[in-house]
């Protein structure tokens, strides 16, 4: 059985799809193995790749803000994303690096965590995650798939361009506040 420290060794290796070439490190999560929630994203991003941690600098701070309106401390929770490396210029990840991604990786560290709640970061997650399609119909709201309970909210990069977004994440890290109350 893995742990999530041999699934990080093991992901700073991978190159079981194209996305790795051109990248400095690869991101493979962070947070503790005692976490009870985990915050999914979509990918790395320039200076994810250079440090090779998940939502540093401005996503990062914004992630931090949001997370503190519902109370909560990045320190105790697991986040990471739906590929490990960065792909090229930014692009949104292809369907076939995401599919290959989470059943090497991403499916293995929720089995491990055994996260109380999945919180998902936008539409490519949302899709990963659920299969469903609409951030804009889901957000602020609970799913449940195959036992695991998510709450779906917008990209923090929407959140960081769009004011409307922001206000509307504002009000979906409220909402999650009052719902984490009752995780048991
Ligand atoms: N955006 C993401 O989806 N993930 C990161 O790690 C950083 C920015």
């Amino acid at each position: 059985m893995p742990t999530l420290f041999s699934l990080a060794e093991d992901i700073r290796k991978c190159t079981a799809c194209p996305l790795w070439k051109g990248t400095t490190l690869a991101v493979p999560g962070d947070g503790p193995r005692a976490a009870r929630i985990m915050v999914i994203g979509e990918a790395p991003g320039e200076e994810e790749d250079r440090q090779g941690l998940p939502f540093v600098e401005k996503s990062g701070k914004f992630l931090g803000q949001m997370l503190e309106i519902a109370g909560l401390d990045r320190k105790y929770i697991f986040i990471t994303n739906t590929v490990k490396h960065r792909p090229p210029q930014n692009r949104a990840p292809k369907a076939s690096e995401i599919k290959i991604c989470k059943e090497l990786w991403l499916d293995k560290q929720i089995d491990i965590l055994k996260p109380k709640l999945i919180i998902i970061l936008g539409g490519v997650a949302l899709k990963t995650l659920t299969s469903e399609t609409s951030v804009e119909k889901l957000h602020g709201k609970t799913l449940e798939k195959g036992n695991q309970q998510y709450f779906v909210t917008y990209h923090p990069s929407a959140g960081l361009r769009f004011p409307e977004t922001r206000k509307r994440m504002e009000e979906d890290f409220n909402k999650l506040k009052k719902l984490i109350q009752h995780l048991t």
